[in-house]
């Protein structure tokens, strides 16, 4: 079965339910979703089904608040030439294309992505590769876009192969969602291209829900973890997808378990439409605090927030450290540990 792109196709699969506003919804963003990701969803409640809920055009999309934006992250403010953003000192994103897979309604790049962004041109791509090479400091490069896997093995080999001649580039990191949402494309050519001859080539694989873990994407994600690359996950906290603390407890030692080290939990960003996906920081907060007292550190992401306005992303974790308000002294601490008891830490 192909991958559906219309509401039509969507209708059919019984995916829907008449709303007037869907076809404005659906104009906000391209639709797409894997048959991988279609066998996965609960026609029985759709409502509650999170992974309908990260794909299907909701009408709720139409609804724009006051302070969401065009760019939530900023990344045009940071782009000195076409597909690149440069806002640390070491590191520059690299957007070759602007396709994926599956559309998630919440992308933080939602009014960028979709199959009418088209990718660098040859010449627009030289130009982004010759501004990495004009600049010494930059030691990592990150593939996103799009999703830098739905290039051709091909052209994704020659990608990886320029940035692996740039010699101060030491570390080449591509964030992805093909693993999860469309195994199959993970083939020993996909793989091959994925292996750079000098610099260190890390993969960041997008994942919401345990339950896109299928059998053949962990055997994707087996297969990218037996040929050497080290393998890293980013979550976005969602509203009604993964926002309770057993959904995300059974995702990320699901994760450990297939080899994928929980990086990020990202705070969901401001961006057109997405208020239905949106929890309060206090909320994300209240979460990480439940997880540490239950999983393993090597299960643990670092909750963070991308600042709007291009001024990049910073922990927003909880605080358990504050004054010791029993203390005689005003140099005591009183830190908490992961089950809640307060304890007293000279300061
Ligand atoms: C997220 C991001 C990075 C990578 O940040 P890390 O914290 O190193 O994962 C780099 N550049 C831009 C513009 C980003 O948005
Ligand atoms: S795969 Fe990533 S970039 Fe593409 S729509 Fe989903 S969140 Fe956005």
């Amino acid at each position: 079965m192909p991958t559906l792109r219309t509401l039509q196709e969507l209708d059919r699969a019984g995916l829907l339910s008449p709303d007037p506003r869907l076809a404005t919804a659906a104009q906000s963003m391209a639709i797409a979703i894997t048959p991988e990701m279609l066998a996965l969803i609960d026609h029985g409640d759709l409502v509650h089904d999170p992974i309908a809920r990260q794909f299907v055009p909701s009408p709720a999309e139409t609804e724009v608040s006051a302070d969401e934006l065009a760019d939530p992250i900023g990344d045009e403010a940071r782009s000195p030439v076409k597909g690149l953003v440069h806002r640390y000192p070491d590191r520059v994103l690299l957007k070759p294309l602007h396709v994926c897979p599956v559309y998630c309604r919440f992308c933080f790049r939602r009014e960028k992505v979709g199959p009418g962004g088209e990718a660098l041109s040859a010449a627009e791509l030289e130009a982004a590769l010759g501004y990495i090479r004009d600049h010494p400091g930059i030691w990592e490069v990150i593939l996103t876009g799009g999703d830098p896997l739905m290039l051709s093995a091909r052209r994704l080999g020659e990608l990886i192969r320029a940035l692996d001649a740039i010699p101060h580039v030491a570390v080449i990191r591509v964030h992805s969602r093909v693993p999860v949402v469309d195994p199959e494309r993970v083939s020993p050519d996909l793989i091959a291209a994925l292996k750079p001859r000098r610099a260190s080539l890390w993969l960041g694989v997008h994942c919401n829900h345990a339950r896109e873990l299928t059998a053949a994407a962990r055997a994707a994600l087996a297969r990218l973890a037996d040929a050497g690359i080290p393998l890293m996950g980013q979550t976005v906290l969602l509203r009604g997808v993964n926002d309770d603390v057993e959904t995300l407890e059974q995702l990320m030692r699901a994760l450990v378990t297939v080899r994928v080290k929980p990086y990020y939990l990202h705070h969901p960003d401001l961006v057109r439409g997405t208020g239905h996906f949106r929890v309060s920081i206090a909320e994300g907060q209240a979460l990480m605090k439940a997880l540490r007292g239950r999983l393993s550190g090597l299960a643990q992401p670092t909750y963070v927030l991308d600042v709007p306005g291009g001024h990049g992303k910073v922990p927003i974790g909880p605080a358990y450290l504050g004054d010791d308000p029993g203390a005689l002294t005003s140099d005591s601490l009183a830190v908490e540990d992961a089950f809640g008891g307060r304890h007293r830490y000279p300061g």
